[in-house]
């Protein structure tokens, strides 16, 4: 398959200046269709660390007085930008991490519509008024700015994660330093030169590169961070917050999940089916809120396996920039050998495997970490694959006798991002939206899909709590001052 994408080595954006690392080395990153080089980026070193969090406290004060609704308008600017180049960044993200491309363009279109929503974040409220018990006092809340915000963010939506924590970082008149994951930092330098090309002013955000030790490590460590928003794994996660917490700096987590769809008896097969396959194996299953348990009342157990089985026998499997595939490969060797080592596991602990599991081999698969998409049946709660998060295209079908034991075993995991009941029912649907201990509830509807306007994040071990995206973002993004005024 051929791209009229050029093989280049990008560098660091440090304080307005694209510059390659002192070290001389650089990470290559490779395409999981067929692992030849997408790109290279810098592997910096603490260095390059230090002067980009040098920059951002430099660059703080003059661009809090700028104000919010001309930092706005710079984020309008980079939308543009970004639409400019959809095609091509979409076709690198397809290039470095695998997932379609009509995923990756719509990936990107999400990342332009986000940096108009928090544009227009630029003319909105700062603040409220709020009664004083004094008559003659004048009270109100404004928003401050928290500093230097640490950016550390995943590969598995390589835009618009990225986006979704810089874009309101940078309108709340924080400055920021951005370590791209690795695995997708080709398609972020790229996003980068989007806001490079717009006109920040100096220092305003800085793109740093290399390994999670030395750079997202240094990053948390670094005095002048001010604070840190992190999505990734939850092992990573809870090394930023006993970092952050030790030095009483802000921090936000987006972790995992595992996360269950209910069908229950009177649900839409059909629709369940479908929306379970987009959910579970849609960008290989590697998104946070893919749908990896399904409780199915055993009432349709075996009608809705068959829909499912026979709708999997129809995912194509393949290079995502070539048309009519659904499915591209795993992201990377490393998520290649985790999805096989959990089909080991789920049969070994006495799971039934009833469709794929396999590594696909033959022509070009043999070039690419390819595998054909599983489905699990009779996993009890206990079971390994019950409970971890895979992260690649695995479905575990349990059995559940009724709706309150379906809801039961949805609960019995650590995560709590998402999760979708498929029921006609509306009695059933209260109980759900009730008793679900999740942050993102769905009915009839996948467990992953969000919109950028409405709060995003999980309860228990998924997230801290405090929400990414809408308006929600400008809890963490920002600090209260509450104002009392009295004439004299
Ligand atoms: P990861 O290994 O935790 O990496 C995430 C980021 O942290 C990368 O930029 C990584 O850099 C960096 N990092 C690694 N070690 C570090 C350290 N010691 N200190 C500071 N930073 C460090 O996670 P991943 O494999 O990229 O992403 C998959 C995970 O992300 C899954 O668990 C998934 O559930 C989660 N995720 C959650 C959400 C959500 O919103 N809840 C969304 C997407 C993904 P390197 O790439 O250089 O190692
Ligand atoms: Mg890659």
């Amino acid at each position: 398959m051929k791209t009229t994408i050029e093989t280049k080595t990008y560098s660091n954006f440090i304080n307005n200046e694209w510059k390659e690392s002192a070290s001389g080395k650089v990470i290559t990153s490779i395409n999981p269709a067929n692992k030849e080089a997408v790109g290279y980026v810098q592997n910096s070193t603490e260095e390059e660390l230090n002067q980009a969090v040098e920059a951002a406290h430099n660059a703080k004060k003059a661009w809090r007085k700028l104000g919010q609704a001309a930092r706005g308008q710079l984020l309008f600017q980079t939308a543009n930008l970004l639409e400019a180049r959809l095609d091509e960044i979409a076709e690198s993200m397809t290039m470095e991490m695998g997932k379609t491309l009509p995923e990756a363009k719509g990936e990107t279109a999400r990342g332009i519509a986000i940096l108009r929503y928090y544009a227009g974040e630029g003319m909105r409220k700062e603040g409220d008024v709020i009664p004083s018990t004094d008559k003659d006092a004048l009270m109100f809340t404004k928003r401050a700015p928290l500093g230097v915000v640490g950016v550390i963010t995943p590969w598995n939506f390589p835009v618009a994660i990225p986006i979704w924590k810089i874009a309101p970082a940078l309108v709340y008149g924080n400055t920021v330093v951005f370590k791209p994951a690795s695995e997708a930092a080709v398609t972020a330098a790229k996003v980068v030169e989007c806001f490079a090309e717009a006109g920040f002013p100096e220092g305003v955000l800085n793109f740093v590169t290399g390994s999670g030790s030395v750079i997202g490590q240094g990053l948390i460590d670094h005095p002048k961070l001010n604070a840190i928003t992190f999505t990734g794994s939850e092992s990573v996660g809870q090394s930023v917050a006993k970092a952050a917490a030790a030095r009483g700096i802000k921090f936000q987590l987006e972790m995992g999940g595992k996360n269950p769809v209910i069908v229950a008896k009177n649900a839409n097969l059909d629709q369940a089916v479908e929306a379970v396959i987009s959910g579970g194996f849609r960008s290989s299953g590697q998104k946070c809120t893919a749908s990896s348990r399904v409780i199915v009342e055993s009432e349709v157990y075996n009608e809705f396996k068959q829909k499912l089985i026979e709708a999997s026998e129809k995912i194509t499997v393949g290079n995502g920039l070539e048309k009519g595939i659904w499915m591209g490969p795993c992201a990377s060797e490393s998520q290649f050998n985790t999805f096989n080592k959990y089909i080991e596991i789920g049969k070994n602990e006495g799971a039934r495997l009833v469709h794929g599991g396999e590594v696909l081999t033959g022509g070009e698969y043999d070039n690419g970490f390819f595998v054909k998409p599983a489905i699990f049946e009779e996993v009890t709660p206990d079971m390994t694959i019950a409970q971890e998060e895979i992260f690649g295209p695995v479905i575990a079908l349990i059995r559940a006798v009724d709706l309150e034991e379906a809801i039961d075993l949805a609960n019995n995991t650590k995560y709590g991002l998402s999760a979708s009941i498929f029921t006609s029912d509306i009695s059933s649907i209260l109980e759900f939206i009730d008793e679900i201990e999740a942050g993102l509830v769905r009915i009839n509807a996948e467990s992953a899909g969000v919109e950028l306007q409405a709060p995003f994040g999980g309860m228990k071990a998924s997230s801290t709590g405090s929400r990414e995206q809408g308006e929600a973002a400008k809890e963490f993004y920002t600090a209260i001052k509450t104002v009392f005024i009295k004439g004299s």
